[in-house]
């Protein structure tokens, strides 16, 4: 017997049967002795369906509007499972985020889980129902719905895992687990049966989608243990835990690839002290994140300055930069769309030399040019030409021995 918080993606969920099929499942471990809390997704596309219909609505959307528009993608599927699991005789309640006292802070869109207050998810427990809660949505201060990011789910999930102390929070998404690559763009990627969290957060953190960058953040702070698994079969997936002695000794555990960059470049730059806090200043006043950035050193007391943003930050942050750039005396800015950022990530670096000359070697033999490099203890990173991406992915994953026959 054992509490457990179960979530289900958006293609799990993606139509009435594949809602039935969530139901077995959920039983299944109900009728075992289990309690369970279960974390929806919208239907498969609905978010974007979602998103498209305010835009077509609205210029400029309303943040606070556009979160409570989005939250009824989350609010369908939890009706829809409590519906079908209190026909087949099971006692079951759905809750919204605001219901399942999921509190968060007021950035619409892009909310932060402040506190889960866990009464009323655990209070149902007890009564021996199957609790269905919303994904993807809390409230803030002033009682009104907000969400969490894309793929804001998985947080919901690890979030009440952690809040009901749960003995493990099951991440059920279209593949079998987590992979060193996106099985989707290497078909020798290899499913990793343990990973530890720091690992799953580098990897999340520079786009494997397979988790939302804070459901690890969360679960690394709290020590919940998650599992990601399919929800199409019974497989073991990949443990996300505690780093252990017993975890694969590899240098390179991961390739990722991340599409959603662009790049800035503020040319002429002035070389004086304060001129790169006025740049980065005035990004993070309009809360940018700025992910890569390179200083180029030239003579004449000037210098070129480059960095990377999303692309969903990238109109504003070059809006930004031509007006910084007037005012410090830069003389131009040039900006790069198309360009994708590759990763290698792997524990094993922190003690090994050769991991970049490794990595520049194999893209290199496919003539791909790097643009930008970045590193830490555990990962490099490149940006390159966004048509080289997947290319880039299949090379460094095989360059680093981690294709499936080679081990
Ligand atoms: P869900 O709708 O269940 O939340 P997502 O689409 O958000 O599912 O995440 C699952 C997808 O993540 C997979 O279909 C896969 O293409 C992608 N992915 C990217 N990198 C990896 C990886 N390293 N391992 C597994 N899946 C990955
Ligand atoms: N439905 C939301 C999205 O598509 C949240 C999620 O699925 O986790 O991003
Ligand atoms: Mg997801």
């Amino acid at each position: 017997m054992a509490l457990k918080v179960q979530k289900f993606g958006g293609t799990s969920v993606a139509d009435i049967e594949r809602i039935k099929k969530v139901a077995d499942r959920v039983t299944k471990s109900y009728d075992q002795g289990d309690k369970v809390v279960v974390v929806l997704s919208a239907m498969a596309g609905v978010t974007d369906r979602l998103i498209a219909l305010a835009e077509s609505a609205s210029k400029v959307p309303d943040s606070r509007e556009l979160d409570v528009l989005l939250a009824t993608g989350e609010q369908t599927t939890a009706a829809l499972l409590a519906m079908i699991l209190r026909d087949r005789g099971y006692l079951a309640t759905s809750l919204l985020g605001f219901q399942a006292g999921i509190i968060t802070d007021q950035s619409s869109g892009k909310a932060r889980i402040l506190d889960i207050e866990a009464d009323r998810i655990l209070n149902l427990l007890d009564q021996g129902q199957i609790v269905v809660v919303a994904g993807f949505q809390g409230r803030d201060a002033n009682g009104d719905i907000t969400t969490l990011g894309r793929g804001g789910s998985d947080t919901s999930a690890v979030a009440i895992a952690s809040a009901i102390k749960a003995d493990v929070c099951e991440i059920f998404t279209d593949v079998d687990g987590v992979y060193t690559t996106d099985p989707r763009i290497c078909d020798k990627a290899r499913k990793i049966n343990k990973i530890s969290y720091e690992e799953m957060l580098e990897m999340a953190i520079l786009g494997a989608k397979v988790l939302q960058i804070r459901s690890v953040e969360f679960a690394k702070k709290y020590n919940v243990p998650v599992h990601v698994r399919s929800s199409f079969n019974e497989e073991e997936g990949t443990m996300v835990v505690n780093e252990s002695a017993d975890m694969e000794s590899v240098v390179v555990s991961g390739v990722t690839c991340d599409k959603n960059e662009s790049r800035i470049t503020l040319k002429k730059v002035p070389d004086q002290p304060g001129i790169s806090a006025k740049i980065f200043g005035a990004l993070a006043d309009a809360n940018i994140m700025v992910d890569m950035i390179i200083q180029n050193t030239r003579s004449g007391g000037e210098t070129d300055v480059t960095f990377t943003v999303t692309k969903t930050d990238f109109r504003k942050a070059r809006e930004i930069s031509e007006h910084v750039a007037k005012e410090i005396g830069a003389t131009e800015v040039l900006t790069a769309e198309g360009i994708a950022k590759v990763s290698v990530i792997g524990l094993g670096m922190k003690s090994n030399a050769g991991v970049a000359a490794t990595m520049f070697k194999a893209l290199a033999s496919e003539n791909i040019n790097i643009r930008l490099i970045s590193t830490s203890e555990i990962r490099i990173s490149c940006v390159i030409e966004e048509k080289y991406a997947e290319l880039a992915v299949r090379v460094l994953h095989k360059a680093f021995g981690l294709d499936v026959e080679e081990r």
